[in-house]
Order: C-alpha cells, then structure tokens, then sequence
C-alpha cells in the first residue's frame, strides 16, 4: 500500500496551497501591507510612474539622462512620456550575450473623459466618460468614482488633478436607473443593459447665484469652481487626460486576511512585485531590466505603448553608454534574451464553476501562473511559448523552491485575451506569460493571494538573477 502511495508521489504533479507550505507568513503579511499602500497611493499609469520613480530613486537608480557612462552594477532607469518607465541594472557579462527582461503593464481599465465632456441636465451637472479597457459597464455604476489626470492650459501650464482619494474630499459617481423604473433595463442582455453612452458621472447641482437671466448655470457654477482652483476653462479639457477610477480602498480581504481586495491589480500586482524584486538586484551577471507599459488594455499601441520603438530606443542608450552600439547588435541581444511578461490570469471563480475547465486553471492561492499561450479557441492571436523556453523557466522555479502553476484561461472558446508577449516575441526574444491569478478581474475591485502576490516577487528576483 505505502508503495504506491509513493509512487503517486513521485508521478503525479503536485498540487499544494501555498499557506500550508513552509512560508513566513508574518514576511507575507508585511510586504502586502507595503503593496496595498501602494495601491492607495497609485491609481493611473501617470501615478505609478510617480510612485515607482520615488522608489527607484530611494533604492540607488538614477536617470540615464544624466550618466555619460555605464558600467556594470550601475542602475539607472528610464521615463517616457510620464507614462511608461524602463528601469536597468546593468550586468557583469557581455551585453550581447541578452539581458533578462520582465515587462509588466500599469495601465488599468477605467473612465476617461471626452474632448467635451462637461454638460447640464435638469440642473445637475455631468461628465460624459470614453470607456478604457475591457469593462463590464454595469460594474461601474453606483460606485464611489475618484478624478485623476492632466489638463495642459491654453499657456501650456500642466495641472495635476486628484480628486476623491482622501477622506475629506468629495467623490463622484453615475447614477443607475432605480429597480422600480428598471423593467425595460431588466430585459436587455448584461452588455447591452447600459450602454457606453450611460456611463456620465454625476459631478454637481448648485446653479451660479446670479439676478441675470442666464442659461445652464450650474454646468456655469462648477466651471467657476474648477477655474477658480486650477485657473482653468472648459476648452481646456481639449488638451487633458481625465481618468475616473474607483475610489475605494485596496484592503485586506476575509476573516483569515490572506487576500488583497483592490482596483487596478491588472497588472500593478506584477508591476510592483516585478519592480521590488529588481531593487534585490546587485551586481548580476546578466542585465535586468524591468519595463512597464501604458496602453495594453486598449492593444498596446502608441508611443507609450509596448509596440513603441521607445524600448530599443533605451536599449540603445545602454549600448550607446556602455559598450559602444553597432548594426545588428540590437538584434542579436533580443535573440539572447529571456523574458518573463509579467501579466495577471484569470484565477477559478467558484461562483462559476461552468466556466472553467478544472485541470488547468490557475487557483487563487497555489502560487505564479505560467500560461503557455494565450488568445483564444484556435489559439489565435497567441503568443505560444516553446518547450525549451517552458522547461528553462520551470526548472529554475523547481530549483529555487517558487510554488507555481501551469494554466489556461477557461474552457476553450468560452473568451480569451493576450498580452504584451507577442510583442516582445516579434523582436526575437523567448517570452512567457506569468503572473498573479486575479478574481473580478477588470472589475472595480479586483482579488488576489497574499502568497500569490510574495511568490510572485520571488519568482521575479531569482528570474533576474539568473545567470
Ligand atoms: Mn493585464
Ligand atoms: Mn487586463
């Protein structure tokens, strides 16, 4: 009996939640604390770029901008555009021999404003709102909505906005339909029941106090308010970037708090877990580089987005300040380099079991995910690691004791998605998807493991590390 029972040991593939593994979960607990602080100070791309510059900066990187040369040990980072950030420590080996990359994304599905968003309805004033991302457009009404962004002056001055975080400033939200008048709504398909053009966000009711008889006064009013705190008018709004995210806080999740309940953890949970392992990073053999995107919840594009040249761009520097850049060599580092695309999975939902085909999914609490391939039924659209590429990431984890897990993303055709894999793999590197399993993914307030969100931040460290 005892024979076989080892014998199922040693075939089968092990299947253990990480909590009952042998983990400090004190550790566990603090660097979620740090995470979730994070969260509540990092809403927008714009304010991760902020948040991880700070970090970066405290923790001995600095500015390529301002280095003529580097050298081994040294390092640096990158920002573009305010919106995206590479950051580097340069390695003791060759540059050509490849760099160890890990590219995670810090945009998150969210409200943007219009070019003209601000008009008045029966004496309530309202936002009308572009959808960003793939949301589920019922999820985002009756929430409390807070305002983030730039909106750049006639005089090209550039005023910050953030509104709706702290506890003694107002917040805003849209206004669904009441279930006594919801008769017609109730009938409509989920997707259809309210539509892009629904989404406006309730921002102010008090007409301007005016004796003049004078139309839309209180659409005047909060026009009045806002110039007189930003010295703005509304044609401003033409040149500005208005996100509306949820305001709630990230917080621990459940009785035992080994959860994280927050908004945006697509991706920031790999953004900030792939950023924090990099600051372990000394004097490697390879070059590490962390680079978090904008825009891949809208298909990557744009000069913030991973499909930018502003990547080599960076990568030519460090050749251009270190060993001197030539033809081709661009080329041959990215056909050296190893690269993890540190992107969220959907983890099983149990309210859904339907959904999902048990034995490969990813598990909320079992560790990273790896995902092979992405896209969907036909693998279309997938960018499909190779064998030998799965192995060399599965026996480092295997060797340096990182719980992981071997997914997909739901029964086949059931949905699908991608991420900035493929892009990395066009230029030739070896790339794979891994990240933390999220529940509500793209919803106001998405769930992840404390263990998954530390294993992650292991799992990082040794793949940069690695020689
Ligand atoms: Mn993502
Ligand atoms: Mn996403």
């Amino acid at each position: 009996m005892e024979h076989t029972k080892n014998l199922k040991e040693k075939l089968f593939r092990k299947k253990q939640n990480g909590w009952e593994m042998n983990i400090d979960k004190e550790e566990i607990q603090n660097f979620s604390k740090e995470y979730i602080s994070f969260l509540n100070k990092a809403k927008t791309e714009r304010e991760c770029v902020k948040e991880f510059t700070k970090i970066l900066d405290e923790n001995g990187f600095q500015n390529i901008k301002n280095k003529e040369n580097l050298k081994a040990g040294d390092k640096i980072y990158y920002i573009n555009r305010q919106k995206n950030i590479y950051a580097a420590v340069i390695g003791q080996e060759d540059l050509k021999n490849g760099f160890n990359i890990i590219g995670a994304h810090i945009d998150s599905p969210r409200l943007d404003l219009k070019p003209n968003p601000l008009y008045e309805s029966e004496d309530l004033a309202l936002f009308k709102t572009h959808y960003y991302g793939g949301i589920k457009k019922y999820q985002w009404v009756n929430i409390p909505l807070s305002m983030h962004g730039v909106i750049v002056t006639k005089d090209n001055q550039k005023i910050e906005i953030n509104i709706g975080e702290k506890d003694d400033e107002p917040i805003f939200t849209i206004a669904d339909l009441l279930p006594h008048l919801s008769k017609q709504q109730d009938k409509k398909k989920l997707e259809e029941a309210i539509s892009g053009e629904d989404l406006n966000i309730l921002v102010g009711s008090i007409p301007y106090e005016t004796d003049e008889e004078i139309s839309e006064k209180v659409k005047l009013n909060i026009l009045n308010i806002l110039n007189k705190k930003y010295g703005i008018v509304e044609r401003d709004f033409v040149s500005s970037e208005i996100e509306f995210t949820p305001a709630m806080k990230a917080k621990s999740l459940g009785f035992d708090q080994s959860l994280v309940a927050g908004y945006g953890q697509d991706d920031r949970v790999c953004a900030y877990t792939s950023i924090r392992a990099l600051l372990n990073v000394n004097n490697p053999k390879k070059t590490a580089i962390c680079l978090l995107a904008d825009k891949e919840e809208i298909g990557s594009m744009g000069n913030t987005g991973m499909s930018s040249r502003t990547f080599e761009y960076f990568i030519n520097e460090i050749l251009n300040k270190t060993i001197g850049n030539k033809p081709g060599l661009l080329d041959e580092i990215f056909q050296n380099t190893k690269v993890l695309s540190a992107d969220v999975t959907g983890a099983y939902n149990p309210n859904y079991p339907s959904t999902y085909e048990k034995n490969n999914e990813s598990y909320i609490g079992y560790g990273i995910s790896i995902i092979k391939y992405t896209g969907s039924a036909s693998k279309g659209g997938a960018s499909d690691a190779n064998a030998e590429y799965v192995g060399y990431i599965r026996n480092l984890f295997e060797k340096n004791n990182i719980a992981y897990q071997n997914s997909e993303m739901g029964k086949i055709g059931i949905g699908g998605g991608g991420t900035i894999a493929y892009i990395l793999a066009d230029k030739g590197t070896d790339v794979i998807d891994c990240g933390v399993p999220v529940l509500s993914m793209h919803s106001p307030y998405e769930i992840t493991s404390k263990f998954d969100i530390y294993n992650a931040y292991k799992a990082y460290e040794v793949f940069y590390k690695d020689e």
